[in-house]
């Protein structure tokens, strides 16, 4: 599956990491560090994690998507 995080918008809150931490770590207190390509079996603990972000950082299967709004940052 295809993970984007707009680290842009991204305020390092770690819920995701809390609830993926698999997938998402956290280095430091604001600095996420994640896997884009994460493994199909990790989908619910990622979709999970999409929802709790405070900022909606997390972007699942929305890779142009992704890329147009990052287009619009700045
Ligand atoms: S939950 Fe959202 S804001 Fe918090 S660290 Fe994860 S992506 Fe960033």
């Amino acid at each position: 599956m295809r993970l984007v995080v707009d680290l842009n918008r991204c305020q390092g809150y770690a819920q995701c990491a809390f609830l993926a931490p698999d997938v998402f770590v956290m280095h430091g207190e604001e600095a996420l560090m994640y896997d884009p390509g994460a493994d199909e079996t990790q989908r619910e603990q990622i979709m999970r994690a999409s929802a709790a972000c405070p900022v909606q950082a997390i972007l699942v299967d929305q890779v142009d998507l992704a890329e147009g709004a990052l287009a619009h940052v700045g």
